[in-house]
């Protein structure tokens, strides 16, 4: 919703003319407009210059949107019902097409004149040599003219609108009379000094500009405006409430290293951090004496280190005589953190405790009441960790690890598990591209581990076809007889489980027939088996008594086994490069070669082959994000899903970096002059940030 100036704007689409009960409720469903103003800021995602025409024979495969002016042929329904389909003829001096509608065919067979003029837009698809274009735009010829020269606005929109009428040209005409009818209420919320150093249009303007462009150079000073708009508003928002929380909270001084600390560092740590492990730690040691609660969110790829930073972190706060617990998001990471970190603490005057859901209740018992009464400094748990039952003394230190698996409530809950609340470290291996990174994680402050332990030798990626599965069982062996374990990991995704269950089980009895006993052991590992039996598993193939590991995701976070050297992604074309990426960081933690194999069919998406190619071509975990960020567009990154963030309306975070770095550096001036907005000059400012705010912006805020 973007405040426009005037409580008109916060009248219900409904009023507006032309729109009734109907078209409202599928408006707001399908599209989120339940206002005028939301409606105003649907903006156009394309513009199309319509004096442009294309002729027939000019029609290529793979063309956008295009203009055709022709004669238009008697219409014929073939079909019943459901299946009921209209067709006809388009002609011009080049050739002839055919137009297909599959909705809406009453209507279009009423109002269509067959042997006249028409205006034709829509996409073409070839199919056997055959153009047809389906639901095409119409338009006579005779009242087309009038209009001609100007870029045109496309919306987006969907089949149910559609079904509304309400297709890119219904939006438009409700555009266009709600700008009409309202456009003096908006009014200009930018103070005078920015506009002018940026050489900004007005508001006013600028809305209808980018609804109505007059020419392209109009246009772009119009997108260049509202762009830096919502991503200052963003921002000021964000570092707002940043600064907010700076002030309430004070932060627990942690200016102590004593005996935890140092012994792990020079006597348990047998191996010297990386630069940039050193970095993070001076970095997090500097908060914890700054008197400002720490909120730091640490981003190290795969196998970079993140434990072992998050464990002297945890020392450092013990020592300080504070509690500290580290939250993961599946129970085989807590339990290997809990097996890692109680090995690494055992001759440390420090008592380690694990708390999963699957707990035995006595022992819980018993770890509920160390927690309370302190004897228990170190808390390694699922979200069992956070259930109100757990007490802590005195939690000082929070860490969570792969912390995009958790939604904003869990972080937030984690919170609270103290008052004040605790130093808070946030941790993932999944990298965030930095727009996106300022955006929605805007309110931390951000460390970075861009280096990896000395001696990882780069893992190898290829992509196979289904019909090389010989060849790759054959590599296998060949591994495995060289000592290594291998992963077999296959797609798992909800809604279509039954079958994904089923190819991992056809699956694991392929691979139990290739691989039989007693030359080989296979492990399995999936979501429906029990905490325990999972465990088990998991533990065979750590130890290695068994060589390869059949699994879905649920290994996908953090499990480390420094001897499985390959990893082969079944249906790797049903990942997310994300995915990928982290999948491939389960191998190369040891000293050997190690490798990835994506298999796959033949048949794939372009989004599918380059995600492909860009797995094979890059280990680097921020150029797959950045890649991932370009595929999908920042709403299906992994970890802004459950935040409801980056709902931006007309910025766009893989194109407008710059115009975000810019927005950025104008909030802080701006606050760093008038910390609350209270001056005149930032009325506007402080009136749009508040009409924005308690409506869906839930930025990733871990307050
Ligand atoms: P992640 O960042 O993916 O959580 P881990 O913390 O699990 O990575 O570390 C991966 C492996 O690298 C572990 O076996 C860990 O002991 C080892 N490791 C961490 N830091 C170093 C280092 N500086 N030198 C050598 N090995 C290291
Ligand atoms: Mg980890």
């Amino acid at each position: 919703m973007i405040f426009l100036g005037h409580k008109h704007w916060d009248t219900s689409i409904s009023y507006l003319k032309g729109v009734g009960p109907q078209r409202a409720e599928v408006l707001q469903k399908e599209l989120g407009i339940f206002t005028i103003g939301d409606l105003i800021s649907h903006y156009p995602f394309r513009y199309v210059d319509k004096s442009k025409f294309y002729k027939v024979n000019e029609i290529l495969p793979n063309m956008p949107m295009i203009q055709l002016v022709g004669k238009i042929g008697f219409p014929q329904t073939t079909g019943q019902g459901r299946g009921k389909r209209l067709t006809c003829n388009f002609i011009d001096d080049t050739g002839t097409i055919e137009l297909v509608w599959f909705k809406g065919v009453k209507y279009i067979e009423k109002v269509i004149k067959p042997g006249n003029q028409y205006v034709i837009f829509g996409k073409p698809t070839i199919y056997n040599t055959k153009v047809n274009i389906v639901h095409p735009e119409l338009e006579l010829l005779s009242e087309h003219e009038q209009k001609k020269g100007k870029l045109s606005p496309v919306y987006a929109s969907t089949e149910k609108l559609k079904n509304f009428r309400l297709d890119s040209k219904g939006i438009q005409k409700l555009t266009y009379q709600c700008l009409k009818e309202g456009h003096q209420f908006i009014l200009e919320i930018l103070p005078t000094e920015i506009r002018e150093r940026y050489r900004f249009i007005n508001r006013r303007n600028a809305i209808i500009a980018a609804h109505f462009p007059s020419d392209e150079k109009v246009l772009s000073k119009a997108l260049a405006r509202l762009k830096f708009e919502e991503l200052l508003l963003i921002q000021l928002s964000i570092l707002q409430l940043k600064k907010e929380r700076e002030n309430k909270f004070k932060g627990f001084i942690m200016d102590q290293v004593g005996e935890s600390f140092n012994r792990f560092f020079h006597e348990i740590l047998t191996f010297d951090l990386t630069g940039a492990q050193k970095r993070v730690v001076k970095e997090i040691r500097k908060d914890l004496v700054s008197g400002i609660q720490m909120n730091r969110l640490l981003q190290g790829d795969v196998g970079s280190g993140k434990t072992v930073v998050a464990l002297m972190t945890m020392l450092l706060a013990i020592d300080n005589g504070f509690q500290s617990c580290i939250m993961a998001p599946t129970e085989i990471l807590a339990i290997q953190h809990y097996n890692g970190i109680e090995e690494l603490t055992r001759d440390l005057p420090v008592k380690v405790e694990l708390l999963t859901g699957s707990t035995k209740t006595a022992k819980r018992k018993e770890i509920h009441a160390g927690i309370e009464d302190g004897t228990i400094h170190l808390l390694i748990g699922t979200h069992a960790l956070i259930e109100d039952k757990v007490k802590f003394k005195n939690l000082g230190m929070a860490i969570i690890d792969e912390q995009h698996r958790f939604g904003v409530e869990q972080r937030s809950k984690l919170w609270r598990k103290n008052n004040p609340p605790p130093h808070i470290l946030v941790m993932t291996a999944t990298p965030i591209p930095r727009t996106l990174a300022m955006t929605l994680y805007g309110d931390l402050e951000v460390s970075v581990i861009d280096e990896l332990p000395a001696g990882r030798k780069p893992i190898e990626t290829k992509h196979m076809f289904d019909s090389q599965r010989l060849r790759v069982f054959g590599f296998m062996k060949e591994q495995i007889k060289l000592g290594r374990q291998v992963y077999v990991v296959y797609p798992l995704i909800e809604e279509s489980e039954k079958m994904d269950y089923k190819d991992l089980m056809d699956g694991y009895e392929s691979i139990t027939r290739a691989f039989p006993m007693p030359e080989y052991n296979i492990s399995i590992v999936h979501g429906k088996m029990k905490p325990a039996d999972k465990e088990f598993e998991m533990n065979r193939f750590a130890k290695g008594e068994t060589q390869i590991m059949v699994a879905t995701t649920v290994i996908e976070v953090g499990v480390n086994v420094p001897n499985a050297s390959v990893m082969v992604i079944e249906s790797a074309e049903r990942f997310g490069l994300s995915q990928l990426h982290q999948l491939r960081g389960r191998v190369g933690r040891g000293a050997e070669q190690s490798y990835c194999i994506l298999m796959s069919g033949y048949k794939l998406s372009d989004d599918g082959k380059t995600r492909m190619e860009t797995m094979v071509r890059t280990n680097d975990g921020f150029d797959i994000a950045e890649t991932d960020l370009k595929l999908r567009g920042p709403g299906d990154i992994t970890g802004t899903q459950q935040s409801g963030a980056v709902e931006l309306k007309i910025a766009d975070l893989v194109h407008d970096q710059r115009i975000l770095t810019e927005a950025r550096d104008c909030a802080k001036q701006i606050l760093s002059a008038d910390p609350t907005l209270k001056n005149d000059e930032h009325y506007g400012l402080s009136l749009a940030i508040r009409a924005t705010q308690g409506k869906k912006w839930l930025w990733s805020r871990i307050s």
